[in-house]
């Protein structure tokens, strides 16, 4: 494909070639995920001991979330392989991706979620890209382990971020960050489920500084719902709890490799309430204008907590929040959590006029 000019995402595939496990047989394939806003904070940053704060809104990929950029990898590789049949256990956007990119890319999606847990776009977007959806009476946990155990079939590719190319994939906005700063953020604030992202992040971050693209490495703060949050209980949870469907998790696949970077880069894996989660919600929306699903405020709900307990450790920093994904997920939880709601009235200008008066 042509380039035109330099507004044309080519995606990060082929953004990050040189970086990715590619070789002549992987198809450079994209729907333009990837390139997402870097939005510098304008109203949050006043109430924060910061001064230089970032949200890296990953709700603008094209279904809506960061798996996209890992997706993306994972159906280039299936597609190498020959494999015709994908396969994921989701909270949600897991699924809405794998559905999209199936569907474009001619492969068989099968998805397993969580019946009655799952966001109604989120729902939506599977049906309408038109995977094959079981719903079970069980959590996201469930849904893996039988995912895992399909994997024994050669003919289905797991798409869950188990699979290595999903986290190679998401690596790349790591890259985006440091592209766009010119250097490495002195911190990252991130919302942990599964603990994938968290994992991809670190390796992205590590990566571009033995490439020499960044000077120093950021600390990893990963935060956890405090429903949710095996990682700081330091066990697995059996029935975890949240508002937040997308980290409604109990035993996240990538344990080890969350621990490893929140070790390696002297950062620290805690929760936040549900109260709080909801308090960043609203906050990001009503302050920045970034409207993005709760489980993604579960970074911003993280930063307002250290600014809280420990100023001293973001004073003067720059400092990234990765908001995960779009509000639009989820529309009937605005209308419940918000407190501007549409008023009612007859189509005439002096109504209209004094409903404006009196607001
Ligand atoms: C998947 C997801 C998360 C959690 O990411 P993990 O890689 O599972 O830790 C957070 N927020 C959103 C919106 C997600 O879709």
């Amino acid at each position: 494909m042509k380039q035109i000019g330099s507004l044309m995402n080519l995606g990060v595939i082929q953004n990050y070639k040189k970086y990715l496990p590619v070789n002549k047989n992987t198809p450079i394939i994209t729907m333009g995920e990837g390139q997402t806003p870097l939005i510098k904070s304008t109203n949050i940053i006043n109430s924060i001991n910061c001064s230089n704060l970032y949200f890296k809104f990953e709700g603008c990929n094209p279904t809506g979330s960061f798996k996209d950029r890992g997706m993306v990898f994972a159906i280039a590789k299936a597609l190498e392989t020959k494999s015709k049949i994908i396969a994921c256990a989701s909270t949600g956007n897991t699924s809405a991706s794998a559905a999209a990119y199936g569907a474009r890319f001619g492969l068989k999606t099968i998805v397993i979620v969580p019946n009655g847990k799952i966001a109604s776009g989120k729902l939506a977007q599977a049906i309408a890209y038109g995977a094959k959806i079981i719903s079970i009476d069980g959590n996201f946990d469930q849904g893996l382990s039988i995912i895992r155990e399909l994997s024994d079939d050669n003919n289905v590719t797991i798409v869950n971020s188990i699979n290595p190319f999903r986290i190679e994939g998401q690596k790349t906005a790591a890259f985006e960050i440091i592209d766009e700063l010119g250097d490495s953020p002195d911190s990252l604030f991130i919302p942990v489920g599964n603990a994938g992202n968290i994992t991809a992040y670190w390796k992205g971050f590590t990566e571009y500084l033995k490439y020499e693209k960044s000077s120093k490495l950021p600390i990893l703060m990963g935060y956890q719902a405090e429903g949710a949050a095996p990682l700081v209980k330091g066990e697995p949870i059996e029935k975890p709890e949240t508002i937040a469907s997308a980290i409604r998790i109990g035993n996240p696949a990538s344990w080890e490799s969350a621990i490893a970077a929140r070790n390696e880069s002297g950062g620290l894996i805690d929760s936040v309430t549900d109260d709080e989660i909801l308090s960043a919600y609203e906050m990001l929306a009503s302050q920045e204008g970034i409207f993005c699903e709760p489980a993604s405020a579960a970074s911003l709900a993280g930063l307002i907590k250290t600014n809280l307990i420990n100023p001293q450790s973001i004073k003067d920093k720059t400092i990234v929040c990765v908001v995960t994904g779009s509000g639009l997920k989820e529309p009937e939880l605005a209308e419940k959590q918000f407190n501007s709601k549409p008023i009612n009235i007859k189509p005439e200008l002096e109504t209209v006029k004094e409903a404006i008066m009196n607001l």
